[in-house]
């Protein structure tokens, strides 16, 4: 039987490692054309080379996200070569400072911000009319219980106010386009991932305690697969559980 990713073109943001880096290899082993984006031209080649080594196909974008005007020329040249785009999976991430708020520099902070959210921003920008020629088009935004847990830790909240953000805009972007394209948008939250993200956060863990990236991965496809029916959710890949937002009561 032919697998639901045959002949799709995706792309992964933050393909270099991690869980990007899982998710991408996932997709071209079910028969997607993978783009493949980071700035590591190291992790970038070491992908493509697993991928040729069972068959898949990837192009390379070496690029750094907080270059807008990179993003607007990808959209341009996923324009030319393919005139439309399937899967959007929007993962590549950064935790940004743990610290209280009062003690945090602006850079670091506007960082975070500019990763985490401008940059998908202006590749849901860059890419709308693609996903529309899509029969099916599908983003995944790669968030976090952060964005949306009810108690608040101290210290991560810029961490937490980029995926709250991140939520919101892929929410707002499922109600523009709903009723008049085939494009379906999902929030997806990995749980907790043994990668370089989760170490920053939790140095003394024992890694092995929580699922290495391979093992998430191929449950990120799910909403990223034509038939995935939801749009404007939260998808809990550990679980599967498919969640609405709520205002709070
Ligand atoms: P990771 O191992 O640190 O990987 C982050 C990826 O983002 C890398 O490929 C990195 O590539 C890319 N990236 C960072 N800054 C970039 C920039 N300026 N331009 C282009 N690419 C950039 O982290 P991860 O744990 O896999 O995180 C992936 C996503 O999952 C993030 O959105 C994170 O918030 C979310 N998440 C993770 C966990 C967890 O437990 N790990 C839990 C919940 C949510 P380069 O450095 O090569 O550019």
């Amino acid at each position: 039987m032919p697998s639901s990713f045959e002949h799709r073109i995706a792309l992964v943001t933050g393909a270099s490692r991690g869980i990007g880096r899982g998710v991408a290899k996932e997709l071209a082993r079910q028969g997607a054309h993978v783009i493949a984006l980071a700035r590591t031209q190291g992790g970038l080649e070491a992908l493509d080379d697993e991928i040729r080594g069972f068959g898949g196909q990837a192009t390379l974008v070496p690029c750094d996200l907080r270059d807008g005007e990179a993003l607007d020329r990808l959209g341009l040249a996923i324009h030319e070569r393919w005139g439309k785009l399937d899967v959007f999976v929007g993962n590549a991430g950064v935790l940004g400072p743990i610290s209280p708020l009062s003690h945090i520099d602006p850079a670091p902070f506007e960082e975070a911000f500019a990763i985490n959210v401008t940059a998908n921003w202006r590749l849901l920008r860059s890419l709308d009319m693609l996903l529309r020629k899509s029969d099916a088009g599908r983003v995944v935004l790669v968030t976090s219980s952060a964005g949306h847990r009810a108690d608040m830790p101290a210290y991560r909240g810029v961490y937490a106010a980029t995926k709250s953000a991140l939520e919101t805009l892929g929410r707002t972007y499922a109600a523009e386009v709903v009723n008049v394209s085939n494009v379906r948008v999902t929030l997806a939250s990995p749980g907790q991932t043994r990668t370089r993200m989760r170490t920053q956060l939790l140095p003394g863990e024992d890694p092995q305690s929580v699922p290495a990236p391979e093992e998430i991965a191929p449950k990120l496809l799910a909403p990223c697969a034509p038939e995935w029916p939801h749009t404007g959710v939260l998808f809990e890949a550990q679980t599967g559980a498919v969640k609405r937002f709520q205002a709070p009561a």
